[in-house]
């Protein structure tokens, strides 16, 4: 089998880098070596920084309505191209077909969103705030802005940055996950034959030290991260500290409450869907479910019968519902979970460590394959309730009731995503108004914001002020500027040395 050679792109063109060092890029189905990825030194990344402070400039000064344009091409090319974009996501991460399908159209409507840049960056303006005196704000671009993305979403969450930070005038550097490359370079293409000018949009392919080089520097002014908390943490402080706007992104723990009057055939194919879509390795995937009162004794079961039948196959296979692990190590770290939950004492139901991997599909023998896993009377002292596991695991936790519910919920140290299966008016009121977490659902069991409503946890989910795209998007892009205004008509003759009032 070939591998393919994976570059950085720079100023417009593929490059090879300097550094010399690349990590393997494997198929998750198959367990086969499919390219080598090039890892960024300093060096290079200061190259990849160089052409985007060269080309902030003139991108900056183009007025919004052009950049829009060039967006409104790019989605056009998306749009032509989706397919495509999925195929490549499902060989390299393993996901269902489907699945990095709806990947690519959640990323487009971010695309869309920038679209409206001139709308969005229109400011605000009062006259007459004194005689004689206007006052306005605008939103200004920042200049170099970095995008530090994970393999979970190869092409998603790099579209929850780059499209509002071009549009809004900046010039931006990708820093993709080594695991799944490609889709980083398909994107550049894109926006080339967008006609998005040489040094607005690079990648820098590489992993820890092309993201210190980043972060420490100087004309990087701002980073978005997503990925896992210790490093989201990480780059948080390691930003703030030289002064940069950091938006961090972490990990997650997500519970999905199922109340006793909940539709329960609804509930159990929404936490089905939930835990094992996209082999639980997504930072909104439900982990944990939190069974309320005698609904334990009722979806248990449903649940088991659910997650035997799973079709555990070749993601390019229509009918697939999981796929592969991404990586032989996330594999023994999920394993690595399921022995220390039977270790502890959690019952486990399902144990999808036994999974025969050729019935996956053929050439399959050797990939990272698993089945779903079940487990039940889980407590909040065991590490499988208080650690991300990322992978296809469910757990149930039973409670007596709401209140313990929104507690338990309260005190874990994630609060990305929630969802509450009710058909009560007022629990799921309560349970809204309560809830200590970033994105609530109400019998929505994935509640990803749209592109305009901004995506961002509480508490260890999220470091940094700001949520990731809408309207939070455009304001973590942008910095404001006040200005005041008035002519010489309007100004009294002599000093003033009190401070100015409105007169
Ligand atoms: P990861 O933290 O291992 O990697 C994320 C990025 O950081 C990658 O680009 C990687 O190359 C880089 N990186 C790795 N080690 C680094 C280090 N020591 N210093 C600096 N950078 C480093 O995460 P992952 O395994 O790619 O993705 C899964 C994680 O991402 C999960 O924890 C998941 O919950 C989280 N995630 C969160 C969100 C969210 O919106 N909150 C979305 C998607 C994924």
């Amino acid at each position: 089998m070939t591998t393919n050679a994976i570059h950085h792109f720079i100023n417009g063109q593929r490059s090879e880098g300097t550094s010399g060092s690349t990590q393997d890029v494997f198929n998750p189905a198959t367990g086969q070596v499919t390219g080598r990825v090039a890892l960024a030194s300093a060096a290079d990344v200061d190259t990849a920084v160089q052409a985007a402070q060269a080309a902030f400039p003139a991108w900056a000064d183009t007025p919004p309505i052009r950049r829009a344009r060039v967006m409104f091409k790019f989605l056009e090319l998306l749009n032509a191209n989706k397919d495509a974009l999925a195929e490549a996501i499902t060989k390299e991460h393993g996901k269902v077909f489907t699945d990095a399908q709806g990947e690519v159209a959640r990323g487009i409507d971010i695309v869309e969103f920038a679209c409206g840049i001139p709308q969005l960056l229109k400011g605000d303006y009062t006259e007459q705030v004194s005689t004689g005196i206007d006052n306005w704000t605008v939103r200004q671009p920042l200049g170099v802005v970095a995008g530090i993305t994970p393999f979970n979403f190869p092409a998603m969450v790099p579209m929850w940055m780059f499209p509002i930070a071009i549009a809004a005038g900046n010039t931006f550097i990708l820093k993709p996950s080594p695991l799944d490359p490609s889709a980083s370079l398909m994107i550049a293409d894109l926006l080339t034959q967008a006609g998005l000018p040489a040094g607005v949009f690079n990648v820098v392919q590489g992993d820890k030290d092309s993201v210190e080089a980043l972060i420490d520097h100087p004309h990087v002014k701002a980073l978005s991260f997503v990925g896992s908390t210790p490093i989201a943490n990480s780059i948080y402080e390691r930003g703030a500290k030289h002064g940069k706007r950091v938006q961090a992104l972490g990990g997650a723990k997500n519970h999905m409450v199922v109340m006793p009057d909940a539709h329960l055939d609804k509930a159990v194919d929404a936490l089905i869907g939930a835990a094992y879509g996209s082999a639980g390795e997504r930072c909104m995937a439900i982990s944990v479910a939190v069974l309320v009162g005698d609904v334990a004794d009722k979806v248990v079961p449903m649940l088991t019968e659910r997650a035997k039948a799973l079709k555990v196959k070749d993601g390019m296979q229509l009918d697939a519902e999981m796929g592969p692990i991404v990586t032989r190590q996330a594999h023994q770290r999920i394993t690595g979970y399921i022995e220390k939950g039977v270790a502890e004492g959690a019952q486990l139901i399902v144990d999808g460590r036994g999974f025969d991997s050729t019935q996956a599909g053929e050439s399959c023998a050797d990939g990272f394959w698993m089945g779903g896993t079940l487990f039940d009377h889980v407590t909040p002292e065991m590490t499988i309730y208080k650690e991300e596991i990322f992978g296809p695991v469910l757990v149930c936790v039973r409670v007596p009731d709401v209140a313990t519910a929104i507690q338990l919920i309260n005190d874990h140290e994630f609060g990305n995503g929630v969802s509450c299966f009710t058909e009560s008016g007022s629990v799921a009121r309560e349970f809204g108004r309560r809830i200590q977490v970033g994105m609530v659902g109400i019998n929505v069991p994935i509640p990803v914001p749209m592109a305009w409503h901004g995506f961002g946890g509480w508490k260890r989910s999220l470091f940094g002020d700001t949520h990731a795209y809408g309207e939070e998007g455009v304001r973590f892009y942008t910095k404001q500027k006040s200005i005041m205004q008035r002519w010489s008509d309007s100004i009294d003759a002599g000093a003033e040395f009190v401070m100015p009032t409105a007169k």
